[in-house]
């Protein structure tokens, strides 16, 4: 509206320019050869503004025609960004709806009018995976790590990939390669976490375990990868941080005593079977802390020197007992045992042992048979003797190992004469 009035005013004034001109009087004349021409002044004038006004639009003509290919095909972009736009999104909601063909067709539709973009293939091989066409998605995830802006998403599909099809060299690879694409990235460090303990590699599970990891589960990783290093030194270090995760974790102070007796310091070996006897009696303890001992009464001193820290703890009785009972001091065994039942926390073990020493004192008569019958009959009615136990499924073991075999739960095999400690839980998946 504007426009048209300042036009309309600009069209007044030139009229009234025109009028005064004509009013004014005037000609231009020109001479050519021997012609002579006089136009008036306000015609010439006119002529002027007219031919100016047909150069103009000429060359605006022109500049429009040449632009137009560039315009048709910046038009034909745009339609295509959008259509393209609307094709991710429908896309998107088809696979969210969980009809994966629909979202192959529309990412497809979406890829021919966008090209390859990082969205465009992550959302191919996310419908090419959820249509179960793993080599498709496959291939758009190579497409995508092969880009600089796509390589972590690229790479993390093709982890997931591996994983799925146990594929494990090919896993830490992949693992390797999207830690260097984005380091210190959370969802990395798990799956590493999880392929460290599906490869039973327990010095990196070990590394990569979160804090909340402690206790006999961290003992536990802990001894795996002192057993799995080969440098002397660092396994010491690696059962020297087992203990100190879990003093009373007998697999970790028999491993370091072994290794102490190997070193040449039974004396120092004695001395860390002492220490974890102190924290949690296990027979194992017991068995490697006599080992060297023939003579029955030197391996009464030796019980005595092992338990003198909790000597009324019932795996210390029951040692003393034993070895008591093997040099045939009757009396001192029959004391202990007795004192151990007395305790409540006598095991099976207790009872048979009082069936073993009923055996030594009364001999083969009626009165021993009677008492032997008496106590096997209370040790089948006795609480079990404590094992390895996997607190993942309930299932017993023979001995202590890093996984279940059963349940393949790493870390959760432990020892059920001591309470359990939580110690965190382990993922492999
Ligand atoms: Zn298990």
């Amino acid at each position: 509206m504007a426009r048209a009035i300042g036009l309309l005013i600009l069209l007044a004034a030139g009229v009234a320019l025109a009028l005064f001109l004509r009013d004014l009087g005037g000609a231009i004349e020109m001479t050519v050869g021997s012609t002579f021409v006089a136009v008036p002044l306000w015609l010439a004038l006119l002529a002027l503004v007219i031919a100016f006004a047909v150069v103009h639009l000429l060359l605006v003509g022109w500049r429009s025609l040449r632009n137009w290919p560039a315009r048709i095909r910046a038009r034909r972009a745009e339609r295509h960004r959008r259509d393209g736009d609307a094709a991710v999104t429908r896309a998107l909601v088809a696979l969210a709806a969980g009809t994966s063909d629909q979202a192959r067709l529309e990412i497809r539709r979406a890829r021919k009018l966008l090209g390859d973009t990082p969205q465009t293939l992550l959302l191919t091989a996310e419908a090419e995976r959820a249509a179960g066409r793993n080599d498709a998605a496959n291939e758009a995830y190579k497409a995508l790590a092969a880009r600089e802006d796509g390589k972590f998403l690229g790479l993390r599909g093709l982890l997931r990939d591996a994983m799925e099809r146990q594929d494990w060299p090919v896993a830490q690879r992949l693992a390797r390669e999207a830690e260097a694409a984005q380091p210190g990235a959370t969802w990395v460090r798990e799956e590493r976490a999880a392929l460290a303990l599906r490869t039973r590699d327990w010095r990196e599970a070990l590394a990569l375990s979160p804090p909340t990891v402690t206790g006999t589960t961290r003992a536990s990783l802990a001894l795996a990868a002192a057993a799995q290093e080969p440098d002397a030194e660092k396994a010491a270090e690696l059962e020297k941080q087992a203990l100190s995760a879990d003093p009373g974790f007998a697999p970790a102070a028999l491993a370091q005593a072994h290794r102490l007796e190997a070193m040449g310091s039974p004396r120092r070996a004695k001395t860390v079977l002492q220490t974890a006897w102190a924290a949690a009696p296990h027979p194992d303890l017991a068995e490697a802390y006599m080992a060297g001992e023939k003579d029955s009464l030197a391996r009464v001193k030796a019980a005595e020197a092992l338990t003198h820290a909790n000597r009324t703890h019932p795996e210390s009785r029951l040692v003393l007992a034993r070895t008591a009972l093997a040099a045939n001091l009757t009396g001192r065994a029959r004391a202990e045992l007795e004192a151990l039942l007395a305790s409540g926390g006598a095991d099976r073990r207790a009872y048979l042992a009082m069936v073993d020493m009923e055996a030594v004192e009364l001999g083969d008569s009626a009165a021993g048979r009677a008492a032997e019958a008496k106590w096997l009959r209370a040790a089948a009615e006795a609480p079990p003797e404590p094992r390895w136990r996997c607190y993942a499924c309930a299932t017993d073991h023979a001995a202590w190992a890093p996984v279940c075999e059963h349940c393949g739960t790493a870390g959760r095999i432990n020892w059920t004469g001591t309470p359990a400690s939580a110690g965190g839980t382990l993922t492999a998946s």
